[in-house]
């Protein structure tokens, strides 16, 4: 999530050394393995480094995939070994980040990122077997008791078929996969290495930086003439190669068309969608909402515009904080406690089970050490507790990233203790829904404990920026990501005219009559990463509106909501990503969850205008 930036006064200590940070900072790798010497047992008794290949037992199964029993017994020797495996990697990768430079866990950590791919290249023959199998057979297995407990996990393998070619051709595919990367590879060095930004001068006179990096902190400074000078100073080197980057993203478009066309999807949509068994529907829908909501957005540029007295608005101006900061700073122990307090909505239980991990079992490595992977995330594995790695440094930014990581670790705990290992990981596509509601629960929890004017602001706006950038935002990209997809399907080629002309277009519709829509907008597309991931974008708009919902019914119904909010937390990969959210009471093909959201939003800017003014 996308927050502005948070200054505190506060000393510059000496960053310490890994072994300088107290045992109850860190998190409990100890529970994982005890020693080097405990992991490297475990490595010669399931990873088997001296055996080439290192599961010789898998090829007893080659041609007999016919046979249901064949196939339990395959998946069970198979979930095993990688159960075993994402133990050894969970550690070795725990291990690595606490100190990336450190020898001992940067070979580990390499070793299992390759035994990983070994194991998964020593398999690859699985799924094709399968697929290749008639539609009676494919019953037959299907319809088996024998494979009772991994239906669901062959269903989902199974339900390519009509999507699958013949053996010869598939290993044709398979060949072409490293040549049609070569979009997405040239952009991402171009972006990243090769393209440079001409240096600006802010407002008092310093001449400044622009990187990639730099730029988004510029966006959030007061300084507008270093707002907007950086604004320019991107988007004048993107203009220049136009040409190249339009190529690029029409390679990459080309790829998908070929993909789609090779296996006889309706369409790139579709065919994007299905491997995560989302309908074309959903992400149809989320657009659709979204346009009969637009002119909430466009009350907010107005807003946003007087509450920081510009006679225009520009482009530049959308992510300075209307607020300036507020001392909303705390320490690591009242950030976890102000976290454990803000999720009572979800229960007793849910509240002790949380604290118990954040304080008894040393679920977070806190603060920064000298080489520690910076940022943020929670992981873990099956036979572990959840880990979240963070660098605290008492913003309130951090207390959100907290509460956001803790997310992610109550839905890993629920689903690991309530699925078998098969169905213990939660799909991509419903990976923001716990870590979002958390945040919204801070929120509100916080919003009820401060007292003043400018802290309440602070909060919403942080608030309404957020639901602004996750979700209005990448649903605009997502709109522009589709448009592209089915030009190139339609052989419409793509030019730099008619993309920069879509571009401002979707710019203006989006934030209204109030936005002056800057030229260099038209070719911020050039610059977005993400429309190389293949309508990856939308889902974190469905996934903040299904996290709005969700926590507005268990704020608001009560004991039966929160019930499901609890079934859903607990259901890993057991169903189908979009009945897991049904039975949870939204229906993501409805506008319901959009709704609610902007409901949410809508309610903000409100409480801000009425604040402010
Ligand atoms: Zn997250």
């Amino acid at each position: 999530m996308s927050q502005p930036a948070v200054s505190i006064e506060k000393e510059i200590d000496r960053v310490k050394e890994r072994k300088e940070i107290p045992l109850d900072d860190c998190w409990n790798v100890e529970a994982l393995y005890l020693s080097w010497d405990a992991w490297e047992k475990d490595v010669e008794k399931w990873a088997r480094p001296v055996l080439k290949p290192h599961w010789p037992e898998f090829d007893a199964f080659r041609g007999k995939l016919s046979d249901p029993k064949m196939v339990a017994e395959l998946l069970e020797n198979t979930f095993a070994i990688d159960r075993a495996l994402s133990k050894l990697y969970t550690y070795a990768h725990l291990r690595h980040d606490e100190d990336v430079s450190a020898e001992q866990p940067n070979k580990a950590y390499t070793r299992m990122v390759s035994f990983l791919y070994e194991f998964r290249e020593e398999l690859s023959w699985v799924e094709p077997e399968l697929l290749q199998l008639e539609e009676k057979a494919i019953q037959n297995i299907l319809d088996s008791d024998a494979v009772k407990d991994y239906r669901i996990h062959l269903e989902k393998i199974l339900r390519f078929k009509p999507y699958t070619l013949s053996a010869e051709m598939e290993k044709l595919m398979a060949l072409s996969g490293k040549a049609l990367e070569t979009s997405q590879r040239t952009f991402g060095v171009l972006n990243n290495a090769d393209i440079k930004f001409a240096s600006v001068t802010d407002s008092e006179g310093n001449v400044r930086e622009v990187s990639h990096g730099k730029y988004h902190l510029y966006l959030r400074s007061p300084d507008r003439q270093l707002r907007k000078a950086a604004f320019c100073s991107v988007h004048d080197s993107f203009l220049k190669f136009e040409n190249t980057f339009c190529e690029l993203i029409q390679g990459q478009m080309q790829r998908h068309v070929f993909e789609k066309k090779a296996r006889g999807y309706s369409s790139c949509l579709q065919s994007a969608l299905f491997p995560h068994q989302v309908d074309e529907s959903v992400y149809k829908a989320l657009i659709a909402s979204v346009h009969k909501q637009l002119p909430s957005l466009h009350r907010y540029a107005k807003l946003r515009k007087k509450l920081l007295k510009l006679d225009k608005l520009h482009l530049y101006d959308v992510y300075v904080p209307i607020v300036s900061e507020v001392n909303l700073t705390m320490n690591y122990k009242e950030a976890e406690e102000l976290v454990i307090e803000s999720v009572l909505p979800l229960g007793k239980e849910y509240q002790e089970i949380l604290r118990k991990g954040l304080t008894v079992d040393r679920w977070v490595d806190r603060y920064e050490n000298a080489r520690k992977r910076s940022g943020a995330y929670s992981s873990g594995c099956y036979d572990s507790s959840p880990y979240i790695l963070m660098n605290f440094q008492g913003t309130l930014n951090d207390a959100l990233t907290l509460t956001h990581e803790a997310g992610h670790s109550m839905h890993t705990y629920m689903s690991s203790k309530h699925q078998p290992y098969q169905y213990s990981q939660y799909p991509i596509f419903l990976a923001e829904v716990a870590s979002t509601f958390h945040e919204e629960l801070l929120l509100q929890h916080l919003m009820a404990k401060v007292s003043s004017k400018e802290e309440k602001a602070y909060l919403i706006n942080q608030k309404i920026d957020d639901i602004r950038a996750t979700f209005f935002r990448q649903t605009m990209f997502a709109e522009f990501e589709l448009k592209m997809h089915e030009w190139v399907e339609q052989d419409i080629p793509l030019t730099p005219a008619l993309l920069k002309q879509e571009y401002r277009e979707l710019n203006q519709k989006y934030y209204g009559p109030e936005l002056v829509i800057d030229q260099e907008i038209d070719i911020e597309w050039a610059r977005i990463p993400h429309f190389y991931y293949n309508f990856y974008v939308y889902q974190y708009a469905t996934g903040l509106s299904a996290s709005c919902a969700l926590s507005q019914k268990v704020l608001k119904e009560g004991e039966s909501a929160r019930q499901k909010y609890l079934e859903f937390l607990s259901s890993g990969s057991s169903k189908y990503p979009l009945d897991t959210l049904i039975l949870a009471g939204v229906d993501m093909k409805s506008s319901e969850p959009v709704d609610a959201l902007i409901h949410r939003f809508t309610g903000l800017v409100d409480e801000l205008e009425r604040i402010l003014s």
